[in-house]
């Protein structure tokens, strides 16, 4: 199956001159070849991606996480209609390793953020799908660069509240937002300290009816609780607001920090240096990847390795000679 060669390709030039122009239509199908498995589909998304990428870049990059339930879908909502009526071109992308999109996803589910789906100027995909979490997030990193060379100039990247997905979005993203809701304790929400460290601003959404100064209370909370972590490298100390989604209220403060932050950056020089630093991070976690795949894809490699567990459970070898060993071999088989 993999060397099946699909009838409805375009020829690759095809797909950099749509993208390039903006045609949505192109941009889908160009981040359809991205996602797929298929040999001759990765060899297109290669060629592709190379041609866009000088054209690539020329955005804010926003990761917004928040557990399930939190509103994260109606805050993009909210955030991507205001963004539009400023004039930017806004592109929803989201990282959910759970997603089997034949299955519904938790962020594929079409329903979701459907007035903002019908904008001209919004361009929403569900989350790809994929065996582990680094081959999702290279597809939606790569899909990212495709919609900045399409013309969007924001890119929202959605990711659920719980596990790794997170780390990966910050980790090609500008600025980092986390959705709260008050009354909550973390440990409800899902949030690890890790996450919270992340973050460049945490928004207490559903502030709104009664529960306004429950809101207020978790604001002055989360704010002091984060004046204990050190600076971040950026320079920027990190902000809590309030917002309801529904009531349209704070939404508006977001972007106006999100722009404070942007021209801190900018002029700190952090901006280009953390954009850089993600690059050549993303080019060692493909490595890694690639070589962890070779070494435990060897048939030959799986075999020595199910012998030399006996021998370290029965003490004949110890584990740090037996990983050298492996090692050894390895290295000879090229
Ligand atoms: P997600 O799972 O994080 O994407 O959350 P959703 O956006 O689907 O929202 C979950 C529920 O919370 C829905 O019933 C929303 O209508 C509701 N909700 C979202 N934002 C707000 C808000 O600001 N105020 C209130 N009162 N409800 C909200």
């Amino acid at each position: 199956m993999k060397n099946y060669k699909p009838k409805n390709r375009l020829t690759a030039q095809a797909y950099i001159d749509g993208v390039l122009s903006g045609n949505r239509v192109i941009l889908s199908r160009a981040i359809t070849i991205i996602e797929s498995n298929l040999e001759t589909d990765k060899a297109l998304a290669k060629e592709i991606i190379q041609s866009i990428l000088p054209a690539s870049g020329n955005s804010m990059r926003i990761g917004i996480t928040g557990v399930p339930g939190v509103g994260k879908s109606t805050f993009i909502e909210a955030f991507g209609k205001h963004l539009i009526t400023q004039g930017h071109k806004v592109a929803i992308l989201s990282i959910d390793p759970s997603s089997q999109r034949s299955k519904g996803s938790i962020l594929g589910d079409k329903t979701r953020m459907e007035e903002l789906s019908n904008l001209e100027n919004a361009y929403i995909r569900p989350s790809a799908s994929g065996a582990t979490l680094g081959g999702v997030a290279n597809k939606t990193a790569e899909s990212m660069l495709l919609c900045e060379a399409a013309g969007y100039d924001v890119i929202l990247i959605e990711t659920v509240g719980v596990g790794q997905s997170e780390t990966a979005v910050h980790g090609m993203t500008d600025f980092f937002l986390l959705l709260m809701l008050a009354g909550a304790g973390d440990e409800l929400q899902g949030i690890k300290k890790g996450i919270m460290e992340m973050a460049d601003m945490v928004v207490i959404n559903k502030a709104d009816g009664d529960n306004i100064r429950k809101s207020e209370l978790a604001r002055l909370q989360y704010q002091n609780a984060l004046h204990i972590f050190p600076l971040a490298e950026s320079g920027w100390e990190p902000i809590v607001t309030k917002a309801s989604s529904t009531k349209n209220t704070g939404i508006d403060t977001v972007w106006e920090e999100v722009l404070k932050y942007k021209q801190l950056v900018t002029t700190n020089g952090y901006f280009h240096k953390n954009r850089n630093q993600q690059k050549i991070r993303w080019m060692y976690d493909n490595i890694n990847e690639a070589l962890k795949q070779l070494f435990y894809g060897s048939k030959e490699i799986a075999e020595q390795l199910s012998v030399l567990e006996k021998n370290i459970i029965s003490s004949e070898i110890s584990p740090v000679k037996a990983a050298e060993e492996m090692i050894e071999k390895f290295k000879k088989t090229f």
